[in-house]
């Protein structure tokens, strides 16, 4: 089956060309000027720009966490990716301490397969180490699986500086990369532990227990940690200018650091939390959204190159599920939906606002994120012999972001009433139209996508 889509704007992280596109099967066969091909399927997309399918690299569906599992399964969670464009997710396979790496891995398989809207991958979390993991990690090379995920907070997840050290050396021997969500459990817990005694259980409380300053005291020390053992290391959802700080440093003694950050540390602030009626809730994440300079500062960052990525951190609850916290902040589950907006915010307040091009957008949101976890160019870029991985978004009128429409899970989005410019037309999975203006004509379609080591 061959279609040719015509006349659209193909954007690359290196460029863009008004040109057509064919698809045969599910590849891009040929880009070039005035094609014609007998048989195939045309479609005009003049007017329209076309993306490489989004590549979200940080998701949480079915997991188990906070007493509770998030909203969103890969069933649904799939949907909403794949309805905003995303073509790929890189969820995290999360054994609990004490089991092995391969039981996380099959579990994490048996949620999502045959049910994923997008095709996924799996980061493997190490929230555990002794001899037995040591043995396993080659072996989640042969599978597909080529990054990796640590914790320097929460006491389920953390398994301390000794244990990450000692992690990072034998990554480097493996070539593996791993990213890293840093803030200071310690601190943390005594500026939780505070305000208890206060009896000021609010969600305001939120962010007052995990400032800016723990994020950069973690990003720090895990840096020293990677200087020593010689491996260039992931920053997941950097949220502060303060962490920024910390990165250029390092980087400024010459180490690789390769920094993400999400739509919500890029245009929300901490005031959230403050809200009435317990409508901070629905922010709770960690680390929590801050202040309006942090998000100049992260605008700029990935404007002059500093931060390689922007992923979700979809982790989803209903308000339901968010209400456990209602008398204590600490029991709020913490994570937001996201996964759905990613695209329309990006080209919105960043190529539309003339924060960054069409093709550093592109860049952040596929090419870069395909290069670092090891899917490029089959994924990553609208190339010959790529993936037919394709968003075509129409870049007239205005779309209003709601709750009502969306096809996560949550009952709420953290944007709602927000006003974007143009919409996804069609999203394309490896050359079968899957969405549709809105609606999702496919959604077991998603695929397994084994990955080699990363190449950014
Ligand atoms: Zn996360």
């Amino acid at each position: 089956m061959n279609v040719l889509l015509k006349g659209g704007t193909i954007v690359n992280a290196n460029g863009s060309q008004v040109a057509d596109l064919l698809i045969s099967g599910e590849k891009i066969a040929k880009i070039g000027e005035n094609l014609s091909v007998e048989g195939a399927e045309v479609v005009d997309v003049s007017g329209k720009l076309l993306f490489p399918g989004f590549i979200d690299a940080h998701t949480h569906f079915d997991l188990d966490v906070c007493n509770t599992t998030t909203a969103d399964d890969f069933y649904t969670g799939g949907r909403a990716a794949l309805r905003g464009g995303t073509t790929m997710v890189i969820d995290f396979a999360c054994p609990n301490k004490g089991e092995s790496l391969q039981y996380g891995l099959d579990l994490w398989h048996k949620k999502a397969e045959g049910k994923t809207a997008c095709d996924y991958g799996f980061h493997m979390t190490i929230d555990d180490w002794n001899e037995d993991i040591i043995a396993e990690l080659p072996k989640m090379f042969e599978q597909g699986v080529s990054s990796f995920k640590m914790y320097m907070t929460y006491p389920a997840m953390m398994i301390g500086d000794e244990a990450m050290f000692k992690a990072l050396r034998k990554l480097k021997e493996l070539g593996g990369i791993v990213g890293v969500h840093c803030e200071n459990a310690g601190v943390i817990d005594a500026l939780i532990g505070e305000k208890k005694a206060a009896g000021e259980l609010s969600p305001a409380s939120h962010p007052q227990c995990r400032p800016a300053e723990l994020e950069a005291e973690a990003v720090s020390r895990l840096l020293k940690m990677a200087q020593l053992a010689d491996i260039p290391v992931v920053i997941v959802h950097l949220s502060s200018g303060a962490g920024l700080r910390e990165v250029e440093t390092a980087r400024a003694r010459g180490q690789k650091v390769y920094v993400e950050t999400c739509p919500h540390y890029l245009l929300l602030q901490d005031s959230m939390y403050s809200l009435p009626e317990f409508e901070g809730a629905k922010y709770v994440c960690a680390p929590p959204l801050r202040k309006d300079e942090d998000n100049d500062i992260l605008w700029d960052g990935l404007a002059e190159g500093k931060i390689q990525t922007i992923a979700t951190d979809h982790c989803s609850f209903t308000l339901a599920q968010k209400d456990a916290g209602r008398e204590d902040f600490t029991k709020i589950p913490g994570g937001m939906p996201g996964v759905e907006t990613r695209g329309m915010l990006l080209y919105t307040y960043g190529v539309v606002n003339e924060r960054i091009s069409a093709e550093r957008m592109v860049e952040l949101l596929s090419e870069a994120p395909a290069r670092l976890y090891g899917v490029y160019p089959r994924k990553g870029c609208l190339a010959e012999g790529s993936d037919a991985d394709i968003v075509v978004y129409d870049p007239d009128g205005i779309t209003k972001i709601s709750a009502v429409n969306h096809a996560s899970a949550a009952d709420y989005a953290p944007y709602e009433g927000y006003e974007v410019s143009g919409h996804i037309a069609q999203v394309w999975l490896r050359g079968t139209l899957s969405v549709n203006e809105g609606e999702i004509l496919q959604d077991r379609g998603g695929q397994f996508i084994p990955r080699e080591k990363g190449s950014l």
